[in-house]
This record gives C-alpha cells, structure tokens and sequence, in this order.
C-alpha cells in the first residue's frame, strides 16, 4: 500500500530558517501570519493531507468518475471528503476577508497545493480551479460579480472552471468559435446578459456532485470582435443562475450549460474532465469586450504556478514510497561487501544506481519546494508591499518565474515519479504499490495550463525581452549578490563555485539567445525549451545554495536536528556535483542552434 506524510519538517525548514517568512507579519493585513500561526496551520493541514485525502487517492483513481443522465459522480467519499475541506476553512485560507476570506498569506495557499496535490491531485483540482475563477472574478469583476460569486466561492459552496479549450483550439485560442450575442438585461442581476452558444473540452471539474452550483469562466467572441486572440471576451457562465434569497445569493433556474460526456483518460481519473455544451446559455461579461486574454492571463498564471506545484506534489509522494521501497527490498549485495551479512541480501538503497535515483528526486523535490515557496512569498509582495517599487520588482519577478516553475517543476515531477516506478522495478509497475498511479497523475500536468513547450516560448518570447531585460535582472541579480556575498566563506565554497559556474553560462546563453532570436525567431524557438530547463536548473542550484548556507548556520546548535541538517548538506553537495553540471550539454545543445531542426523537409520526416 502506498504511504504519504505531509513534509512538514521541510516546509517549516524553508519557511523558518531559509526564507525568512516571518518578514511578511510587516506587511499590511498579514500581522497575524506569525510562525505560531503558520506552524499550527502546517499541523492541520497535514492530518487533513493524510487522514482525509490521501486514503481516497488510490480508490479514487479505480473507480473515476461516472458520468450518469447528465450528472458527473465524484469516486466514494470524496463528497465527504470536500465537505471535511470546506468546513475547515480551507477554500477561503488566502481570500479576501471583505468576501468571507481568512486573508492569509498566498505563500500558504502555495505550501497547501502542494500538500493536496500530493495527497490526492484529482481531489486537489476541483477547489484548485475554484481559485482561479477567485483571482479572475477579484481582478476583473463588477461589483456585482464579485458580491455574489467571490464569497460563494470563497466558502466552497460554489466551484470554479475554466473553460477556453474547444474541439479545434488549445493552444491557439485566437481559433476559438463559442459565440456571445446581447440578450437581455438580466432581472435578477440588474447585469447586461449574452447568450453563449458553443462546445467546450476537457473542462477540469465542468460538472460534478461536490457543490451546490459551478462558477464557468468561458472565453468567447461578441459579434463585433476582431479576429484571433484580440477578439477574444471572458463571460461569467453560472451552471445555475444566481438569485436573491433572504438577502443572500442562491443558485436559481438552471442554465443553458451541460456536461455532454467525460473522457476517459490516461491519469488523475477522480477529477472530471468534460465536454460542455452552451445552448444560449446566459453569461456576464467579466472585464472590457474583447479584452478577456487579460483577465484570462491573471486566471491562467495562477494557474500555472498551481500546477508546477502539482508537479513538485506527484514527486514527493512519489519519492517517500520509492525511499521506503529501498530500504525494505533485499536484492544483490552491496559492491563493497554485505551490509546485511545477516539477511539473504542487502536492501536495495545501498547500490550507487538506486541512490542515484533517490538522491535525483530528493534534490529536485527540495530544490523545487524551496523555488516555489520564494515565488510564492513574491506574490505577497507583489500584492501587499506599500512600497509600489517592490511591488513592481516582485511582479518582475514573478512574471519570470511562472513559465519556469510551471514547465520545470512539472517536467522533473513527472521524472521524479519514473524514477520511482524505476526503483520498485516490476512493482513499481503493479497497481498496488501506487507508483504507476503517479506517473499517470503527473503527466498532464505537463501538457495543460498551456503546454511545456509553449512555457518555454513564453519564456525566450516574452518574459526574456520584457522591458529590455527588466524581468531578467529581478534574477540575476539576488544571484549575483548571493554569489558575491559568500565568495569569501570557505564553507560555502563547495556550493558557490558550481553555481557560479553554471550562472556565468546562463548569462552567457542568454545573450546568445536573445541575439540570435533577433535575427531570427526560429533560432529563439529552437533553443526554448533547453534554455527554460537549464534556467530551471540554476534556478535550483541558487536555492540549493541558499539552503546549505541554512543548514551550515543552523548545524552547530541542532541538537536533535543535525541529522536533518546534515542529510540537506549532503543533497545539496549531489545537487551540485551531479545534477547541476547538465546545464553545460544543454548550453552546447542550444548553441547547435536551429539549423539541425528546421533543414528537414516535413516529406523527409
Ligand atoms: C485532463 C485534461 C484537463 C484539462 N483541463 C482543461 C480545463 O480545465 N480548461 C481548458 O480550457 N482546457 C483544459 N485542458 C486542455 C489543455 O489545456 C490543452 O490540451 C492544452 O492547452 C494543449 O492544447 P491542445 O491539446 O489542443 O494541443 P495543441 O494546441 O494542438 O498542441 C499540440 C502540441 O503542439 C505544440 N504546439 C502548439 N502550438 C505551438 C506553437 N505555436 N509553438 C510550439 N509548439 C506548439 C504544443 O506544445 C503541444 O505539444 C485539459 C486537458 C486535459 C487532457
């Protein structure tokens, strides 16, 4: 049987002694998020991880959804299990207490996703989504949307979706064909309805039995729009229509939006993905006619970053049964003699080759909750930092990193869940053991929230020239100061040269890139995806660094902790000697340039 506990220790590691997370109690509206508080939200989060959604994901992936008469049915107990979440607090953690929110910090609601996702990725969709349709509706909404679907949302009674996907169209939204007409103005709303017409597909959560009314947020063009992405409008499509009740609002008469079939797909089966049919279904528009790619984009970042910490989620559950995997599996003897001479074999965790596979997983899963954790205390600058330089910088920041973290993180998760399955060998391929579920779960992630590979356009096509390199800088230079600050200190010496090594080639490549890019887009396009990857990487090798300097300072008085301190020395040393040095291949791959891709004719494919 699979086994997960919530990675506690870590979080508390990172936000504690590495990130200083403390700092935002100095920001407006976070005075209360003090490491007291943090702490005894960590504790419930985790029972919540392990006894309530953990123990759903394995049954919960045999017996998927059904679809039945129109209605989608959530796997046994996971109705249950929503209601657990809901009455914990923990759809409304971030949100804005002017709508029902507790307020807290987004850096929590980060450490959250990846502990649900972990726990159970399909459960962890539905409220996920429901975040999204938040941040949308906040950024962009009337007053009326946001008092009627913001605190609806927020206490979990109301689900989100997203749904831009259609038959023809996912990456190239421009091609989208679900139309928008004026109707009335709506009675109950007082709002200028649309009559939404069109086919939605792979609709995450587009129908299900966990809550009282779905919140749709439905990209489509009004007659008058312009062609491609430029034409495109957000509509506010509720499955039931609000209506005022008692003062409040209630989901009223049912709308013109179904769920025609779900599919039947390779992963994450508990959560459902649908077709949506809009028949003249009413909608609002939420934000500015034809400008809904920019409410959509706020939607989608969010979004993005989420699913990077999905990633990062699959990896370390994955990684905690490979570990267990290989210290109880007894195969072969050590190659420097029997460590178990007592036993008829030795546990596998002492071959070079599976520590290989471990250490991989372990390195990436810290280094990767140790990235996200720092972007995600970003946000809270971004957002609530009354210096508006900070603000803009921490934007900068952020802007940057979310290609990176959604493509990075759910590349190496899907690796780091093969790894695993490679060290339970044949069992690692057997239902039971839960492996193979998580290689299945982690390779969507990949693909959706716009996949990997256009991440990286986004990177080497935007991020990288945004202002002039502005987005870049807001990287580059905590590094170089990093660097720069701890040349002197022998201790760190170790960790300093390979990253400085491997920054300095970064810098180099970029140059190259963006010049080469300039000359011609194809040569941009060609080395995207190994230029977001060895980004990643060094992105990794600055936490990793910052990480053993934290565990350097704190060894000498950790008592019962110099275990664990020593254990994230030792990783980061790996982290450095053996994964970090593939940022050279990757930097002689991308100076290959485009030329070895685009001289084949498509005949000669
Ligand atoms: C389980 C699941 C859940 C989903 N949930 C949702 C949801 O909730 N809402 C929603 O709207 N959608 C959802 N999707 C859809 C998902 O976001 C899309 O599948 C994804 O964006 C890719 O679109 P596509 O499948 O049409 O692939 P395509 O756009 O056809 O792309 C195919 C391949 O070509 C590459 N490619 C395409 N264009 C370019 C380009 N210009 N340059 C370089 N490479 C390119 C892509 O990277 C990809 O590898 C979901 C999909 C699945 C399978």
């Amino acid at each position: 049987m699979p086994q997960f506990k919530a990675p506690v220790d870590d979080v508390r590691f990172l936000l504690h002694e590495v990130l200083d997370a403390q700092q935002l109690t100095a920001l407006p509206g976070y005075e209360e998020a003090t490491p007291d508080l943090v702490d005894a939200i960590l504790d419930e989060a985790a029972k919540l991880s392990e006894n309530a959604l953990f123990p759903l994901n394995q049954s919960g992936d045999q017996e998927g959804c059904r679809f039945e008469n129109g209605v989608v049915r959530t796997p046994t107990g996971f109705k249950e299990a929503y209601e657990t979440f809901v009455a914990g607090g923990w759809t409304s953690l971030a949100g804005d207490p002017a709508y029902g929110g507790q307020g807290l910090p987004k850096l929590l609601e980060f450490v959250m996703t990846e502990m649900f996702s972990a726990a159970n990725l399909s459960f962890s969709i539905y409220p996920g989504l429901s975040h999204g349709a938040y941040n949308a509706l906040e950024a962009f909404g009337t007053e009326t949307q946001k008092s009627i679907y913001l605190p609806k949302l927020l206490d979990g009674s109301w689900s989100g979706t997203m749904c831009l996907t259609e038959p023809h169209c996912g990456t190239d939204l421009g091609l989208i064909r679900t139309k928008a007409v004026p109707g009335d103005i709506d009675a109950a709303t007082g709002e200028q309805s649309y009559k939404l017409t069109g086919t939605k597909i792979f609709i995450s959560a587009g129908e299900h039995d966990l809550t009282d009314n779905i919140v749709h947020l439905v990209l489509a063009k009004l007659p008058d729009a312009p062609e491609g992405v430029r034409g495109i409008s957000l509509f506010v499509v509720p499955k039931f229509k609000p209506k005022a009740e008692n003062g409040s609002w209630q989901a009223g008469p049912r709308n013109g939006i179904a769920c025609g079939s779900i599919e039947h797909k390779m992963g994450i089966k508990a959560s459902s993905t649908c077709v949506m049919n809009l028949d003249e279904a009413e909608g609002y528009l939420v934000g500015a006619p034809h400008k809904g790619m920019r409410a959509m984009f706020v939607m989608m970042n969010a979004a993005r970053l989420a699913v990077g910490l999905q990633g990062l989620g699959v990896a370390e559950v994955s990684y905690q049964n490979a570990l267990a995997y290989a210290k109880d599996r007894l195969q072969g003897r050590a190659l420097s003699g029997a460590a178990n001479p007592d036993k008829p074999a030795d546990p596998i965790i002492v071959h070079p080759d599976v520590r290989k596979n471990l250490l991989t997983m372990k390195a990436f899963t810290e280094g990767a909750r140790a990235l996200a954790f720092w972007i995600g205390l970003t946000i809270d600058h971004q957002i609530n930092n009354p210096d508006p330089k900070a603000r803009q910088e921490a934007d900068d920041l952020v802007q940057l990193m979310t290609p990176i973290i959604k493509a990075n993180l759910t590349d190496m998760g899907y690796e780091a869940a093969n790894l695993g399955m490679q060290v339970l060998g044949g069992h690692g391929y057997i239902q039971e053991w839960g492996l193979e579920q998580y290689v299945r779960d982690a390779r969507i992630t990949q693909i959706y929230e716009g996949a990997n590979g256009i991440q990286a356009l986004d990177l080497v096509g935007r991020k990288m020239p945004a202002h002039m390199g502005r987005y870049l800088r807001r990287f580059f230079h905590p590094v170089a100061e990093f660097l720069e600050q701890n040349r002197d200190d022998p201790a760190m010496a170790e960790f300093i040269r390979p990253l400085a090594r491997a920054f300095e080639q970064l810098q180099m490549i970029t140059g190259l890139v963006a010049q080469r890019g300039l000359e011609n887009p194809e040569e941009a396009g060609a080395a995207s995806s190994d230029y977001l990857r060895m980004f990643g990487l060094v992105a990794l090798g600055y936490m990793w660094a910052r990480m053993a300097k934290a565990a350097g300072q704190q060894l000498p008085q950790a008592n019962g902790r110099a275990d664990f301190y020593d254990a994230k020395l030792k990783t980061a040393r790996f982290f450095m000697k053996r994964i970090l040095p593939q940022t050279a291949a990757l930097a002689l791959a991308i100076k290959g340039g485009a030329e070895p891709l685009m001289a084949m004719d498509v005949d000669q494919f």
